[in-house]
C-alpha cells in the first residue's frame, strides 16, 4: 500500500498540460475590462445627470453622500447586475478577523401575483442591519448587542462576484456598531483618508494655495506575494491545511541557493493559473501588471498598478482571494502565509504609497522652487512622523506569521528606519547648514528659494534600490515593506495616512505661523532643517540586514520590537492613545478593541500551532521513528550486529527520545495562561528533533511531503 506522500507525488506527476485560457485574446480583455463594476462609466451611463453629479462628488472628494439620490443610484445598480445576470446583492465588508465578509440576499422576491421580480431599493444599497455577534470587536459590542450596520461606501464601486453558476453583486460597505463605533477595517481608513484631505489642504493653504477644492490622493500599489503547491501535496500535509505553513519539514539540500527562481521563466502550469488570475481581475477593473517568479522556489508576485488608497485596499482583498479561488481551479493551492516553508524566503506585501494634490505628486522632486519646498516639506514630514510614530507602524505590521519573516534576513528588520538614499540625505543636510540669514539674504522677488540651489534636477530613478529597508523612498513614492502577505492593507495604510497627515498638519500650522506667504522662503529653510535634524536618527541608509544595525539602531535609541508581543505594547501606551484620539481615526476604546482583538488572534494561533505540532509529532513523526526502529532491532541485537545498525539504531532511538521529551514539554506549555513565547520555544525544540528524523528514517517510511517534492514537484 502506497503512503500519502508517494500518492501525492504520482497524482502531481500524472498532471495533465493546462488547460488553455479562454478568453484571453488582446480583443476580449479590453472589451471586457472592468465589465464587472458598477464604476463611474456605467454610471454616467445610467443615472440621470444630476444624480450622477451629486454622487461623482462623494466619489472623488469624500462628500457626504445625499440620501436623496440613494433609489435612483439603487434602480440603476439592481438593472446593471441583472443584466450581468446577478441574482443577488450583499453588503461586501471587512470585519476586524482581517478578511472579507459577505452575506448574501436575493435580488428577486415573488410579488403579489407571484411574480418573480427585482427588488432592490435605496435603503437596501445605503444600510445593512446584521447579527454581528459572531464577529470579533474586542468588548466594543457584547453578544447581547447583536447589532451590527453595514454602510455603503460610494467611492469603492459595487461589482459583481462570479461562482461557478452564480453572480453577486457586491456592494462596498463600512461596517459599524448601533453606536456607531467602527467594527472593521474600512471605517478608519475612510477616516484616515479624510483627516489626511484636511491636512494636504491646510498644507497648500499655508504655501498659499486657494486649495480649498483641490483633489487629495493618496496612492496604493500593493506588491502581492505568494507561494504555489500542487494541491496533492498540501493535502497530505494537516499543517498546511489547519495553519497555512509547515511546522516540520528539514530544508532540502537544493532551494534557493542558486538565486534560479528569482525572475525566471515562468512555468507553464504557473503562467495559465496567472493568467486566469489575471483575466478574473481585469473583470474587476483590477489593473493587474506585473507578473514574476519570485526568490523562493515555488514563489511568485503579482503586482497591480497604483490606484486610490481605499479602492486599491479592496482590490488587494479582492486579489488574495481570487489567487486563492483561481489556484484550486487549477489543482493548486495559493499559500498567503508569510512563512510557509522554514529556511526559504517568506512572503510580504509591499504597500507603495504616495500623496498627490490635484494631480501634482507631492513625493515627487519638483520642477520649480515652489514645488521643491513642498516636496522637502511632505518628505520631511514623513520623516518627522515615521521617527515619532515607528512603534505604531510596527504595530500595524504585527502579526503572528509575520514574526517568522521580519528579521530574519529576507524581510527588513523589525526595526523601523527610512532609506532615503544619499542624494536626498546630501540635500537635507545642506538646508541644515544653511540659515535663515542666508534665507533673508536671497532675492526676495521669488517667493520659494527652498532648495533651489541644493536640489539638481532629479533624475527619476536618483534613489538607488534598497531592498533591506523596511520603509524606502523609491524616486516619487515610499515602500513600506515590513508588512506581511497575508494582511489587509488597511490596518496598515491606516495607520500611514494618520501620522503622516498630522505631521503635514504640524508642518502647516508652523509655516501659518511665519506670518504670511512672503515669508516662506526666509523661514522655511530653518524650519525642515530643525525637523530634519531632530528625526534624522530613524533614516538609515545601509544594510537593514547587518547585525550592526541593530546595535546602532538602539545607540539612536529607534524602537525594535522583534515580537508580535512586544510591537502590540504600542497601543497600550498611554501617548499613543492620546495621539491616535485626537487625530480622530480611532476612538480610545476602538484602540483598546485593536490591541484585544490582534492579541487574541496572536495567541489563538500559536495555540493551534502548538496542538497540531503535538498531534503530529506524536502521531505522524514518532511512528515512522517507531517502524525505523523496529527494522533496526533484529539487526542491531543479532550477535554479529553490523556496527552501521547499531549506531543508526542508536541515533534513531536517540532522536525519539528527544522527540517525545520536546513533546511532553510542548503538552505542559500548552496547559499554561500566557506561555505563547514558551509555546513557540518549545515548538521549535520539537522542530529539531523531528527534522533531523527526516533525514534519517528511510524515504518510504516518511508519510509527510518533503520540501523538495512540495516546492520542485509542479
Ligand atoms: P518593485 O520593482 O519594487 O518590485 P513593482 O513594479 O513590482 O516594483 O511594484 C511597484 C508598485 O508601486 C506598483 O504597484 C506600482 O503601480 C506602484 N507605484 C508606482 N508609482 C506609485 C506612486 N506614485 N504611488 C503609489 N504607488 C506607486
Ligand atoms: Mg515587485
Amino acid at each position: 500500500m502506497s503512503t500519502p506522500r508517494e500518492n501525492a507525488v504520482s497524482s502531481v506527476a500524472a498532471n495533465g498540460i493546462p488547460r488553455k485560457c479562454e478568453g484571453c485574446s488582446v480583443e476580449e480583455v479590453t472589451s471586457s475590462y472592468a465589465e464587472d463594476v458598477f464604476n463611474t462609466r456605467q454610471m454616467k451611463k445610467l443615472l440621470p445627470n444630476e444624480t450622477f453629479q451629486k454622487l461623482i462628488k462623494t466619489v472623488r472628494d469624500g462628500a457626504a453622500i445625499d440620501p436623496a439620490i440613494a433609489d435612483d443610484v439603487a434602480t440603476a445598480m439592481k438593472n446593471w447586475a441583472i443584466s450581468r445576470g446577478a441574482t443577488h446583492f450583499t453588503h461586501w465588508f471587512q470585519p476586524l478577523t482581517g478578511t472579507t465578509a459577505e452575506k448574501h440576499d436575493a435580488l428577486l422576491e415573488p410579488d403579489e401575483d407571484q411574480n418573480f421580480i427585482a427588488r432592490f431599493s435605496g435603503k437596501n444599497l445605503i444600510v445593512g442591519e446584521s447579527d454581528a455577534s459572531s464577529f470579533p470587536s474586542g468588548g466594543l459590542r457584547s453578544t447581547f448587542e447583536a447589532r451590527g450596520y453595514t454602510a455603503w461606501d460610494p467611492t469603492s464601486p459595487a461589482f459583481i462576484r462570479r461562482g461557478t453558476n452564480s453572480a453577486t453583486l457586491c456592494i462596498p460597505t463600512a461596517f459599524c456598531s448601533y453606536n456607531c463605533e467602527a467594527l472593521d477595517k474600512k471605517t478608519p481608513l475612510l477616516r484616515s483618508i479624510q483627516y489626511m484631505k484636511k491636512a494636504v489642504h491646510r498644507l497648500m493653504n499655508a504655501f498659499g494655495e486657494n486649495s480649498e477644492d483641490a483633489h487629495v490622493q493618496i496612492s496604493l500599489g500593493a506588491e502581492q506575494e505568494y507561494f504555489l503547491i500542487d494541491r496533492n501535496f498540501y493535502l497530505a500535509r494537516p499543517d498546511l491545511i489547519q495553519t497555512g505553513r509547515t511546522l516540520f519539514g528539514a530544508p532540502p539540500p537544493k532551494h534557493q541557493q542558486l538565486d534560479d527562481h528569482y525572475y525566471g521563466a515562468i512555468h507553464p502550469r504557473v503562467l495559465a493559473f496567472m493568467a486566469d488570475v489575471e483575466r478574473r481581475l481585469w473583470h474587476l477593473g483590477i489593473p493587474a501588471k506585473t507578473r514574476h517568479n519570485e526568490v523562493a522556489p515555488a514563489q511568485f508576485e503579482l503586482a497591480p498598478l497604483f490606484e486610490d488608497i481605499n479602492l486599491a485596499v479592496d482590490h488587494n482583498m479582492l486579489i488574495m482571494e481570487i489567487l486563492r479561488l483561481t489556484a484550486e481551479e487549477h489543482g493548486l493551492v495559493c499559500l498567503l502565509h508569510e512563512k510557509p516553508f522554514a529556511g526559504i524566503n517568506g512572503s510580504g506585501k509591499h504597500n507603495n504609497w504616495s500623496l498627490a494634490c490635484d494631480g501634482v505628486n507631492l513625493l515627487n522632486p519638483g520642477k520649480n522652487p515652489r514645488q521643491n519646498a513642498i516636496f522637502l516639506t511632505t518628505l520631511c514630514a514623513i520623516i518627522r512622523a515615521v521617527d515619532m510614530h515607528s512603534d505604531l507602524l510596527r504595530a500595524a505590521t504585527a502579526t503572528q506569521g509575520n514574526d517568522f519573516r521580519l528579521g530574519a534576513n529576507e524581510a527588513p528588520p523589525a526595526i523601523i528606519s527610512i532609506f532615503l538614499g544619499s542624494q536626498l540625505v546630501n540635500v537635507l543636510e545642506q538646508l541644515s547648514s544653511e540659515t535663515e540669514n542666508d534665507g533673508e539674504k536671497r532675492d526676495r522677488k521669488s517667493i520659494f528659494h527652498i532648495g533651489v540651489d541644493a536640489l539638481p534636477p532629479f533624475p527619476l530613478d536618483a534613489t538607488d534600490r534598497n531592498r533591506t529597508s523596511p520603509f524606502a523612498f523609491t524616486s516619487n513614492k515610499f515602500e513600506f515593506r515590513a508588512p506581511g502577505s497575508s494582511q489587509s492593507c488597511a490596518g496598515i495604510c491606516t495607520i500611514l495616512n494618520m501620522i503622516a497627515a498630522e505631521s503635514l498638519d504640524c508642518m502647516a500650522e508652523k509655516i501659518e505661523s511665519f506670518g504670511g506667504k512672503q515669508n516662506i522662503s526666509a523661514k522655511l529653510n530653518s524650519l525642515l532643517a530643525e525637523v530634519f535634524n531632530k528625526h534624522k536618527r530613524v533614516i538609515f541608509n545601509g544594510n537593514g540586514y547587518d547585525a550592526d544595525w541593530i546595535r546602532e539602531a538602539a545607540k539612536r535609541g529607534l524602537p525594535n520590537a522583534p515580537d508580535t508581543l512586544d510591537a502590540l505594547e504600542a497601543l497600550k501606551k498611554e501617548d499613543n492613545i492620546t495621539f491616535i484620539e485626537k487625530t480622530g481615526v480611532f476612538t480610545r476604546a476602538e484602540i483598546r478593541s485593536r490591541y484585544e482583538i490582534l492579541m487574541n488572534d496572536y495567541r489563538n494561533r500559536i495555540r493551534i500551532e502548538g496542538s497540531l505540532s503535538l498531534l503530529m509529532a506524536r502521531t505522524i513523526i514518532l511512528p515512522a521513528a517507531l517502524r525505523h526502529l523496529n527494522i533496526l532491532l533484529p539487526l542491531k541485537s543479532s550477535q554479529d550486529a553490523p556496527a552501521f545498525a547499531k549506531e543508526n539504531y542508536n541515533k534513531v532511538a536517540f532522536l525519539a527520545d528527544a522527540l517525545t521529551t520536546a513533546a511532553e514539554k510542548l503538552e505542559l506549555r500548552l496547559e499554561e495562561d500566557n506561555a505563547e513565547r514558551n509555546i513557540l520555544s518549545a515548538m521549535a525544540e520539537l522542530r529539531v528533533a523531528a527534522d533531523r528524523l527526516e533525514h534519517i528514517v528511510p524515504d518510504d517510511l516518511w508519510l509527510l511531503p518533503k520540501y523538495r517534492e512540495i516546492l520542485f514537484i509542479s
